[in-house]
């Protein structure tokens, strides 16, 4: 009989969960299996803010694909995926196509925009190393250029960052380490920059617990965050942001950078494919597989789980996308081993960590509140647990981090 082929699509968590665990699983000839990823390194999605903020540099977040991979067992392919032909089981990929019979759309999140005007042209998006890159060079060209006009435009010092979710909130806490250093590094007087966090919601981070939230909020508001909550942007402009101000009113915020993190969609990849979504995000069966397509499971970001308890579909994580890299690895061993019986997903949240910068965090863990410096432990332990359960020990060893006061 014919070896199956299983194509991994993305090697972010969820795919390369799915690749390391099929790796461990199967025999050298009882599948063909390949990977396909635009990069040939791996980033830390979870670490991006730190990137993005300066308080980390970049290549700390990523390693290479081909580090923790078995290249007898998972072929490697470095090219950018532009759509998948499903009738003719065929992925187009920007310099070639190959054929599968397994298929495992793991290729993440997007920003989404909501149609903002303006958002996909002025505002930047924590979305990978590249944008990470953009917008911490952005903001260092900001502080340079302040020093070289003549007339000031102190505008060019305010830093808009739009949606106080998890994103916005860890990414915050980064920048507001980060000003202090650049202000002295650039000659700034600290007093000219604003740091202004705008969130449409009645709350900073809304469905997470009031006392951490309340926490959270003045720590940040002590180092020079001002929040603008209950505040909705409604345009971006090349001099900033319009938002809402009353029932019909709009308030113009001048600013020399604005980040966007307002939010996640599924990869456009999905929707180009006509696989059923919304918002790009596949309502995948309890097997990970999506509705209609029994070759294909879709994972991460580009999946939709609901949680049954509240009829609400689980927010995006690394958590949920590593979980269900190992479902897949199972149900695709069952499939190749002609097995019909495919384990369901079922989440395990464990719990929720927001970092507030190196030092300070708040959390929910196994049910109990956590914040400051045991937080803060408790946020590096799981940053280190995702490099050790996809490339074990000796890459914790390489990227993990250990400064933990
Ligand atoms: P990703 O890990 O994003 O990987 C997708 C991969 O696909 C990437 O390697 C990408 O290069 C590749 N790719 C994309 N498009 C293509 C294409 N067309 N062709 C080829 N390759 C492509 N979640 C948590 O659980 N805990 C946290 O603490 C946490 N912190 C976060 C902090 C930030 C700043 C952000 C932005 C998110 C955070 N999240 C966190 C959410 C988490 O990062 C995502 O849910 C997770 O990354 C989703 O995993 P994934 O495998 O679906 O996609
Ligand atoms: P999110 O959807 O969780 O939060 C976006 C925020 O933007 C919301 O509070 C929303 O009210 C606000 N918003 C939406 N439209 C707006 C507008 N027009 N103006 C102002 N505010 C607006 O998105 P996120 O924070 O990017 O998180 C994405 C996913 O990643 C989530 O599932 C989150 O749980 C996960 N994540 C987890 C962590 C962590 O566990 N530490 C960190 C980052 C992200």
């Amino acid at each position: 009989m014919k070896t199956k082929k299983i194509v991994i699509l993305g090697a972010g968590y969820g795919g390369l969960m799915t690749a390391t665990r099929l790796q461990k699983a199967i025999g050298v000839n009882e599948a063909e299996i390949v990977l396909v990823n635009k990069n040939d390194y791996h980033y830390e999605t979870t670490w991006l803010h730190e990137a993005s903020a300066g308080t980390l540099h970049h290549d700390r977040v990523r390693y290479d694909i081909r580090s923790v991979i078995d290249s007898h067992k998972v072929g490697f392919i470095q090219d950018s995926v532009v759509e998948v032909k499903t009738s003719e089981k065929l992925v187009i990929l920007e310099n070639g196509e190959i054929s599968y019979d397994y298929l495992v759309i793991a290729l993440g999140g997007e920003s989404e925009t909501f149609g903002i005007q303006g958002l996909k042209e002025y505002a930047f998006s924590i979305s990978n190393v590249n944008s990470a890159r953009q917008i911490r060079g952005h903001i260092e060209y900001q502080f340079a250029t302040y020093q070289t006009e003549v007339e000031k435009k102190d505008e060019r010092l305010t830093i808009v960052v739009g949606g106080a979710g998890f994103t916005g909130i860890e990414f915050l806490g980064e920048l507001a380490n980060r000003i202090p250093e650049l202000c002295k590094e650039y000659d700034v007087d600290f007093q000219k920059v604003r740091l202004i966090c705008v969130e449409a919601a009645p709350t900073a981070l809304p469905g997470f617990d009031p006392e951490l939230v309340s926490y959270a909020v003045s720590h940040l508001e002590k180092k020079g965050v001002e929040f603008k909550i209950g505040t909705a942007i409604k345009e971006c402009t090349p001099d900033g942001i319009i938002v809402a101000k009353g029932e019909n009113e709009t308030e113009e915020i001048k600013a020399g950078t604005v980040v966007w993190a307002a939010g996640v969609r599924g990869n456009a990849v999905i929707e180009k494919s006509g696989i059923e979504a919304m918002r790009g995000r596949v309502k995948v069966q309890p097997d990970l597989r999506a509705p209609g397509h029994d070759d294909i499971f879709v994972i991460g970001d580009s999946s939709l789980v609901i949680n049954e308890e509240i009829n609400r579909p689980y927010p995006p994580t690394a958590q949920i996308a590593m979980q269900q890299g190992e479902i897949v690895a199972k149900n695709l061993v069952s499939l190749i081993r002609n097995n019909p019986h495919l384990e369901t997903f079922k989440p395990d949240i464990k719990g929720t960590v927001c970092s507030l910068g190196e030092d300070d965090a708040i959390g929910v863990v196994y049910g109990k509140k956590l914040v400051g410096t045991k937080a803060s432990i408790m946020k590096k332990v799981i940053d280190n647990r995702a490099l050790l359960m996809i490339g074990g020990p000796s890459l914790v060893l390489k990227k993990g981090k250990f400064k933990l006061l």
